[in-house]
């Protein structure tokens, strides 16, 4: 059995020298019991700790009823004395998003008396859930009061109070807690009951990030960054502020705006091109007065193609209009007042793989074939 847990007495102890008192296989690999141990276990919403013991890679730590599993490859015998190490750049990151999102969800209790219903920490992003909703205002309100509360670098304080002392308490606990209950408290930002393992001053989150705020549920989730993952997102973002500035020639500030301008004179171009194309369409029809019109056209779009079928069915009595090429296959569109679309649209199935659908004045499809094939079957009386 584990004598204590290190971690518990002190989240910033990297190494252990301890004594191994049960070694079995698991599902995993070799299930480690330590007599005590530093090792942060999965759980609440966080990954266990990633590490070495006796020279091995730790690839889980799990709890169950009360004793730590730790997860190595090979078999490690019982008595033998060990030495495990965290690693504690990762688990010093989880430590600052862990902390920086208990002060969120302290604020936002206090301030809008929501709770918080889900937690989880991604490997990108931490994601908060809430029982309620938040305006894009009050988002930014959380996000300028905690990293004021950072800035201001309080102390955290971790305590055991007594059963009387927890009944006159106010704090945030998703369990009905009864005895050793570990509270943490970030004074004037939350009191909460955790085992989870926190950054001692609030200075050392270094800096929450909220990137976004989504309906979910009935209430909100936000997902945040602390640290240096804000840091390096931040990075990212910059670079890519860069880069759409450099492109378009305004400063990094401006790029919104000129984006939007942007896209409106896309919109205006492909209206130009879409008026461009119908007239083009319409000559093309104009010059047709009899009984087939077969054409092999590059349109912009389906409802091109469409216009198309439709100014020539006044003007041939069976009209052919294809898009696409060789080697991807063609959107189609047969019309006719006079004979069965459908009927014709089953005799191409000889010369290619055909899909569609209509009626029998009109189809509509795709098929795979070649323009040469195409045109020489149509060209025959296929119509009869
Ligand atoms: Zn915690």
């Amino acid at each position: 059995m584990q004598k204590q847990r290190a971690y518990y007495l002190n989240g910033y102890q990297t190494k252990i020298k301890t004594t191994v008192t049960d070694c079995k296989i698991g599902k995993k690999g070799y299930e480690i019991v330590l007599e005590d141990s530093c090792f942060y276990p999965q759980g609440g919403g966080q990954a266990s700790d990633k590490g070495t013991l006796a020279g091995q890679c730790v690839l889980d730590v799990q709890e169950r009823e009360g004793i730590l599993y730790h997860t190595v490859a090979q078999p490690l015998e019982i008595g033998r004395t060990v030495e495990g190490e965290i690693d504690w750049n990762y688990r010093f990151d989880l430590m600052q998003q862990h902390t920086g999102e208990h002060m969120i969800s302290g604020v936002a209790y206090k301030k809008y008396g929501l709770h918080n219903v889900g937690f989880h920490m991604g490997k990108e992003y931490t994601t908060i859930d809430f029982d309620g909703k938040l305006s894009p205002e009050d988002v930014l309100y959380l996000e300028k009061k905690v990293n004021q509360g950072i800035m201001e670098n309080r102390a955290i304080q971790i305590y055991y109070p007594t059963k009387q002392e927890l009944e006159k308490m106010e704090y945030r606990s998703k369990k009905n807690l009864e005895t050793d209950v570990r509270i943490v408290e970030i004074p004037e930002y939350d009191i909460c009951a955790c085992c989870g393992i926190h950054t001692k001053t609030t200075g050392e989150i270094g800096c929450v990030k909220i990137l976004s705020a989504d309906a979910y549920k009935n209430g909100v989730r936000l997902k945040m960054l602390a640290g240096n993952r804000a840091l390096e997102d931040y990075r990212k973002k910059c670079e890519n502020a860069d880069k759409i500035s450099h492109l378009l020639c305004v400063p990094a500030n401006e790029i919104g705006a000129a984006v939007q301008k942007l896209k409106k004179e896309k919109e205006q171009l492909q209206w130009n091109v879409n008026h461009l194309e119908k007239e083009q369409l319409l000559q093309k029809a104009q010059g047709v007065n009899g009984e087939k019109a077969i054409f092999f056209e590059t349109v912009s779009s389906i409802k091109a193609l469409q216009h198309f079928a439709n100014l020539l069915q006044e003007r041939a009595s069976f009209a052919a209009v294809f898009s696409g090429n060789d080697k991807k296959g063609y959107h189609f569109i047969l019309v006719s007042k006079k004979w069965d679309m459908k009927r014709v649209m089953k005799k191409m199935q000889a010369i290619g793989v055909c899909q569609g659908g209509g009626t029998a004045k009109m189809v509509q499809g795709k098929i795979e074939a070649n323009q040469k094939e195409l045109r020489a079957f149509l060209e025959q009386s296929v119509l009869e």
